[in-house]
């Protein structure tokens, strides 16, 4: 198998975590018999210095052609005034590609747990659940909105609208990863209240049909933002709309612990059907510790496992990756975000190699 991978390094720490990101990928296509052909392009600040453009060109047409693409981060404080931030470049590349999922993991590693923003009675059982969002449509790009005066008074509105199509597609993606998870379903909703999610649960039971080997459950979001709190473990997979998904999936996050252990995807298809899907670290360009090799490598690592799952379907790759990164912590190796968990302390550089020595050692 050999695949092409655009790689934007972007800004702060991006490149750093990439670098070591690579590494992996590398290794595991040396161990799982895949080779990987890489190319860098622009974005961010580093495309505004170099060309003036947060999201050049060249870089939307390499992307296009790509099997996946790996971003790091982008941003920092040199562009906060910029007449065209950094930013602009990833909601570009997003709405380019066609990304209406949004993938993300919050696990809980044992090593770890005391960094959950939870008691440790909540996690103590393990937290492993997928949030999948809808990114493309929902309250945040339905119209019309805008704001008007009514008997002098000033209004301000926004739509929430989906079409059926759109839930479907999403259900779908959401359906396919439990199929490779745990396989439960927590479609999250406020059908209650919302003509929307009653649309929205019924398009999501009538793709399940299409997936009668994942379990469904629906929630109502007020009651998955309790849960999450009280009892994480109860979860698996969970599929929602953009707005819902914007708030539960932080939630998730905190659940969790450091920003640096949380990877993502975003695709705009599943595994197959010749969509493509970008990977990228959850968390920013991190100025604060750019250049002094202090960031956790663990976050693009974890995402390199996620493509390796959902854009090139190598399960077994992505199981040793994640096992890998897991014998590191096991092994009391800590970037210093996650010192506070105890263990040894190394750079970014010396993890990833350490994680790059597990992945090709445990054959
Ligand atoms: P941030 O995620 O960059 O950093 C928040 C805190 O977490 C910082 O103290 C940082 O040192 C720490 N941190 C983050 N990642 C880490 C890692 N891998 N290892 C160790 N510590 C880590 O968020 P911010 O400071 O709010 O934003 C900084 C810049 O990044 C801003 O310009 C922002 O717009 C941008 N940003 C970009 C993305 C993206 O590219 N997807 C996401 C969020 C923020």
């Amino acid at each position: 198998m050999n695949k092409h991978i655009v790689i934007l390094p972007g800004d702060g720490i991006g490149p750093e975590v990439v670098a070591q990101g690579l590494k992996v990928l590398e290794a595991a296509g040396r161990r799982f018999g895949a080779s990987f052909s890489t190319e860098s392009a622009l974005m961010g600040g580093a495309a505004i210095d170099a060309c003036g453009d947060p999201l050049p060109e060249a870089t939307v047409a390499a992307c296009k052609k790509a099997d996946a693409v790996l971003l790091g981060a982008v941003g920092g404080p040199k562009w906060d005034n910029a007449p065209r931030r950094p930013e602009a470049g990833l909601l570009g590349i997003r709405k380019e590609l066609g990304l209406f999922a949004n993938l993300r993991p919050a696990t809980v590693h044992p090593e770890l747990a005391s960094l959950s923003a939870l008691r440790p009675e909540a996690v103590e059982r393990g937290v492993d659940i997928l949030v999948v969002r809808e990114l493309t449509g929902d309250v945040y790009f339905g119209e019309p909105f805008g704001e008007d005066v009514r008997g002098g008074v000033r209004h301000a509105y926004n739509n929430m609208i989906y079409n059926e199509n759109e839930v479907r597609r999403i259900a779908r993606v959401a359906f396919a990863a439990a199929r490779t998870r745990g396989k439960k379903l927590c479609s999250v909703d406020k059908a209650n209240v919302l003509v929307v999610s009653r649309l929205w649960r019924s398009v999501v039971e009538e793709a399940h049909k299409e997936f009668p080997d994942v379990a469904l459950s629906h929630m109502y979001v007020d009651n998955c933002a309790m849960q999450l709190i009280i009892n994480p473990a109860q979860f698996d997979v969970i599929v929602t709309g953009n707005i819902f998904g914007d708030i539960l999936s932080d939630e998730a996050a905190a659940v969790a612990g450091s920003l640096g252990m949380l990877p993502s995807a975003s695709l705009s298809g599943t595994a197959g059907d010749g969509g493509v899907g970008l990977y990228e670290p959850v968390h920013g360009s991190a100025p604060d510790i750019a250049g002094q090799d202090k960031a956790n490598p663990m976050a693009t690592i974890l995402s390199v496992a996620m493509m390796l799952r959902l854009s090139f379907g190598m399960h077994d790759a992505a199981l040793a990756v994640e096992s890998a990164v897991r014998d590191t912590l096991r092994d009391g190796w800590r970037t210093g975000d996650i010192a506070g968990a105890g263990g040894r302390a190394v750079g970014c550089e010396r993890m990833g190699q350490l994680i790059t020595d597990r992945l090709l050692q445990s054959r």
